[in-house]
């Protein structure tokens, strides 16, 4: 045991605590001794931190019946009263040091910042765990009388419902493939001058069994995160491909395909090989192929984004950068990267007349982008007074509502 001691300054001031039979030591504001013996916490005080052991030995009980149990004795490395300190109830324990005693304490904010920080659905998890603990807890307390503090979901849990809904979607997006719930639609892009279909871009249309059609925003961010966007970004570029050699034999010409690539496809190895397989197969000219990607996957270095740029132009493809002037548009990119077209974002098209300054930067992107040698692609034309702009300012190819929506294969080829 250690001596008591007063008050003694070493470096640290350090102070004692003495009420009775207890003893605390604080050594600074995170470490703290307790003496043999010491109560750390009692049952039903209100918590503020959590404890991890460096020291010692101390042991957590409770009282039932007025004969104290012992649920649990715990050593160095271990942590003990984070339940109560997460959630800020009461303690549902007494924890007591059964040897002398050193111990870090955490306290709630330093816990609470952990967990809302953490991804969604670990939150859940620890909240129905934390339920759980305490409901077994009350029947052991209560043995018998199951019905007290029933195992229920309390209102908090409502904020869960979008993390167990993502999750859902999700087992439902591994097996939609199978189930043969994707399709491709194709959105023509129009030569503005001539309004002649010159290509189309895929878009990819989930059309779930039970829940309907479900927006692209709503699982495509979803597949991306979890990685699905690999196989669905195969057999999208496998349909694209088989579709275009029909579209191209139906008006026996070069129509172009723009293929959407995302990021997560970017670091995928096989991603090139497929590429190259594909249009082996189906015999296609690779010119025609337009991989369309966005200024992150130029940003992130696990990709080696110019190196794969290089392959795919080896290859024969073409390249397009999508969503121009959201983000952080940086001509550095137009500078270092070999891209051949610019699609300027629909955001700067729906402003464009209503705003001087959005008119403006679109006539700069497209003067830009023609003078170092790329086509543009203005996206979201949706009224005349827009294609008119555009086609006055030179700009060359557009897509939006006012020629058409992504329509189906058939529909598609109709356009043509
Ligand atoms: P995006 O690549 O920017 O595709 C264009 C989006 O703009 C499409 O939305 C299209 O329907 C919409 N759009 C076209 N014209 C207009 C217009 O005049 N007005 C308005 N308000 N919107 C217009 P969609 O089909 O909902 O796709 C959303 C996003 O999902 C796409 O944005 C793309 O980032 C992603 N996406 C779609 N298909 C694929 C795919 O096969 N692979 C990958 N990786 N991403 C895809
Ligand atoms: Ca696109
Ligand atoms: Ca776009």
């Amino acid at each position: 045991m250690w001596a008591p001691v007063t008050k003694v300054s070493i470096g640290t001031e350090l102070a004692i605590v003495i009420h009775g039979m207890t003893a605390t030591i604080e050594l600074d504001s995170a470490r703290r001794q307790y003496s043999r013996g010491t109560v750390i916490f009692r049952e039903r005080d209100r918590a503020n931190c959590a404890y991890v052991i460096e020291k010692g030995l101390i042991e957590i009980s409770t009282d039932v019946e007025d004969e104290r149990r012992v649920l649990a004795t715990m050593g160095p490395g271990e942590m003990f009263g984070e339940m109560a300190a997460l959630d800020g109830t009461e303690r549902s324990a007494t924890a007591t040091a059964v040897e002398d005693t050193e111990l870090t304490l955490i306290i709630s904010d330093q816990l609470r910042s952990r967990v809302e920080s953490a991804e969604p659905i670990l939150k859940l998890l620890l909240r129905v765990i934390l339920n759980r603990f305490r409901h077994e807890q009350s029947l052991f307390r209560h043995p018998g009388n199951g019905s007290y503090e029933a195992l229920t979901l309390d209102p908090e849990h409502d904020s869960s419902r979008p993390a167990i809904d993502k999750i859902k979607l999700e087992s439902e997006l591994r097996s939609a493939l199978e189930r043969r719930e994707l399709a491709l639609h194709y959105q023509p892009i129009v030569n503005l001058a001539s309004t002649k279909v010159e290509g189309f871009e895929a878009l990819l249309r989930w059309q779930h069994g039970k829940l309907g059609r479900i927006p692209p925003q709503k699982f495509i961010g979803l597949a991306e995160e979890t990685a699905l966007i690999v196989p669905i970004g195969r057999w999208v570029l496998e349909q694209a491909c088989h579709d275009l050699v029909r579209f191209q034999k139906h008006v026996n010409s070069d129509v172009s395909m723009s293929i959407n690539v995302s990021a997560r496809q970017f670091s995928e190895p096989a991603f090139l090989g497929e590429l190259a397989d594909v249009m082996r197969r189906t015999r296609i000219d690779p010119n025609t192929i337009k991989l369309e990607i966005t200024e992150s996957v130029l940003m992130d270095y696990r990709s080696a984004p110019l190196r794969w740029i290089e392959q795919c132009k080896r290859l024969g493809t073409q390249i397009a950068l999508d969503d121009f002037g959201t983000g952080f548009s940086s001509l550095s990119y137009l500078a270092s990267f070999p891209i051949d077209t610019l699609k300027i974002d629909r955001s700067f098209v729906a402003a464009m007349q209503k705003d001087p300054r959005s008119l403006k930067i679109v006539r700069a992107i497209n003067q830009l982008a023609h003078g170092i040698g790329l086509n543009v692609v203005a996206e979201g034309i949706e009224e005349p007074g827009q294609h008119k702009e555009l086609a006055r300012m030179g700009c060359e190819l557009g897509q939006g509502f006012l020629f058409s929506r992504a329509v189906c294969f058939e529909e598609a080829i109709e356009l043509l």
